[in-house]
């Protein structure tokens, strides 16, 4: 046989792609599967639904094909199916954008009618295409994506459990907001920004009228202070505990007390607790049930307790209030500082705390238990479980699932207007959207109202892509093979993720199985530019793989990833890939 002098990538590909698909070669066979045993299945991170697939996808992805066809070769049967994730916030910023409407203005019906269509028709098919251009050896026809009925279904039985297991509550509660996206969001949807502030320091009057210096990066929130606390021990303020301070422009009176959670070391070493700028606001209105003063409002305007400064959004009414307090001679001192703070990782806007009724997953008092779920696994590599239990012992809210948005999958509940009963869903007619199917009573059953209205709230999109290992296995519900296929054995995924999808995954899988989802977690790294920096769209350093695959083929995108070390960032270099080519020539 005479062989080309070069190898044809491109066309070699496109053969042997062609004839994958044709002879079905990576299909799961359910009916020998359920026979032998032996199963290898792997739970496949569904890549969030964007335009294109990015360099790190390609990156990890290639790194976890590789154990599949591993696995494959040892005789496996390698369960290996594909989903997409599509529901909740990120497409609908998405969708916002590349339709040009605000989904507040279309409506929820008809906005998700958009969605569904635009991820159906345009975006989805022509976003798997190029997973299967990288050669993944997924079997395509086990396919789920997180918004449709399959998915939906399982989501809010997934809910009902919770509920009916007392895992759940919905209360009147603070929690932690974005006034951008006007949602509520939770812990792990915050990042640490690092942002240039000023403490300023400010004088309270004391009854005799001598005066108190209080340091405080957000002075906009004076029309909410509720209290003033220094250390017990702190000599310098000893005196002043039971006595009380005037707020400094708005004239009204606040106690000042003893609390522990105060800081000596932090400004002036006495603070105001304001409901709420931030999480010890939160825990001292609970351990001293302060009353509860909202200065900043869902869209982040001040409200009316703000008096002359209601309607000004929070960065006005800072400039205007510091200027105000400098006019009064209130203001001592301004020293600039390097403050964190928590931003929306969706959006950068500071996420501010409001109280708004929310439903939770009850689970701060599981802490311990999460740290033994997580040394349960095994993990590859070993050290990135490190990041598992840092999360863990940092948390501080239980899990808030509600989202005030559009496009996702609907909670499951009915309300009696007049008692406030939650009524559920029947596990039989799910799924459902209570906002257009009927209650399954007519009557409250608690008070007999007949005033029953829906839950608008959407369920946060972690609270279903925590699910697809029930997810993926359920699509042989009713298959022999059904059984074999959870616990699975391997979650592949990116180090990024460890706080969102594999700890609510093993969150998840304990709470309703009381089993790991998985024995084995494969963790990658990210791919980085030539510098070794981070790749992102608007810096425009980001090298798009799909350019890659056309200029060297799939095959040497997966030679440059298979050069390093599991668990590790790895810089794209060129070269890589040209070695590759000529190694694959030579092959
Ligand atoms: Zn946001
Ligand atoms: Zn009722």
């Amino acid at each position: 046989m005479e062989l080309p002098k070069r190898y044809e990538i491109q066309a070699s590909e496109d053969k042997w792609r062609r004839f994958w698909e044709e002879n079905k070669i990576y299909a799961f066979d359910p009916d020998k599967a359920a026979k032998e045993g032996n199963i290898f299945s792997i739970d496949t991170p569904p890549p969030t639904v964007s335009g294109a697939m990015h360099l790190g996808h390609a990156f990890s992805y290639a790194q976890e094909d590789f154990i599949a066809r591993f696995q494959r070769m040892r005789g496996k049967n390698v369960f290996y199916p594909f989903g997409t994730d599509d529901n909740g916030l990120p497409t609908q910023r998405l969708i916002e954008k590349i339709k040009k409407v605000k989904a507040e203005d279309l409506g929820r019906e008809k906005f998700r009618k958009l969605c569904v269509e635009t991820l159906d028709k345009e975006l989805r098919p022509k976003y798997v295409e190029d997973w299967k251009r990288i050669g993944m050896s997924c079997d395509f026809d086990i396919f789920y994506t997180t918004i449709n009925n399959h998915s939906r279904k399982i989501s809010q039985k997934s809910f009902i459990d919770l509920y009916k297991m007392g895992r759940e509550y919905r209360a009147e509660a603070p929690a932690m907001w974005c006034t951008e996206c006007k949602t509520a969001i939770s812990q792990v949807e915050c990042q640490d920004a690092e942002l240039d502030s000023t403490f300023n320091d400010i004088i309270f009057k004391l009854e005799d009228g001598s005066d108190l210096v209080i340091a405080t990066t957000r002075p906009e929130l004076l029309p909410a202070c509720v209290a003033i606390f220094a250390h017990p021990d702190d000599d310098r303020y000893k005196k002043l505990f039971g006595r009380k301070a005037k707020v400094p422009l708005f004239n009204f009176e606040v106690p000042i007390m003893p609390s522990k959670r105060a800081n000596p070391e932090k400004g002036t070493g006495i603070l105001m607790c304001c409901t709420f700028g931030d999480q010890d606001d939160v825990e001292h209105y609970l351990e001293f049930n302060l009353p509860l003063k909202e200065a900043i409002d869902k869209t982040g305007k001040m409200t009316d307790i703000a008096g002359k400064y209601a309607g000004m959004n929070v960065k006005e009414a800072r400039k205007q209030i510091i200027h105000d307090l400098k006019e009064a001679g209130l203001l001592v001192k301004q020293t600039p500082i390097k403050h964190m703070v928590n931003v929306h990782e969706r959006c950068g806007t500071e996420v501010q705390i409001i109280h708004s009724k929310q439903w939770f997953i009850k689970y701060l008092d599981l802490k311990d238990e999460m740290l033994k779920w997580g040394r349960e696994l095994n993990w590859y590599p070993d050290y990135m479980k490190v990041r598992y239990d840092n999360w863990v012992k940092g948390l501080r809210w239980d899990w808030c699932i509600s989202r005030q948005i559009y496009f996702g999958i609907p909670f499951p509940v009915w309300y009696c207007a007049d008692c406030d009963e939650v009524i559920l869903a029947r596990e039989e007619d799910l799924p459902v959207d209570p906002i257009s199917d009927k209650p399954p009573v007519d009557k409250c059953p608690k008070c007999g109202s007949t005033n029953i209205v829906p839950e608008k709230d959407i369920i946060n999109t972690w609270a279903t892509s925590s699910l697809t290992p029930i997810i993926a296995a359920d699509l042989f519900k009713d298959h022999p093979v059904r059984e074999k296929l959870f616990p699975m054995s391997l979650r592949p995924q990116a180090h990024d993720i460890i706080t969102f999808w594999l700890f609510n995954t093993v969150v998840k899988s304990r709470l309703h199985y009381n089993v790991n989802p998985w024995k084995d977690v494969m963790i990658s790294g990210h791919a980085l530019d030539p510098k070794g920096k981070k790749m992102s769209k608007s810096k425009g350093n980001a090298v798009a793989p799909q350019e890659v695959m056309a200029t060297y083929g799939a095959d040497c995108l997966r030679f440059w990833a298979a050069g390093s070390k599991l668990g590790e960032d790895l810089p794209f270099m060129e070269k890589d890939l040209i070695t590759g080519k000529k190694f694959i020539n030579k092959l």
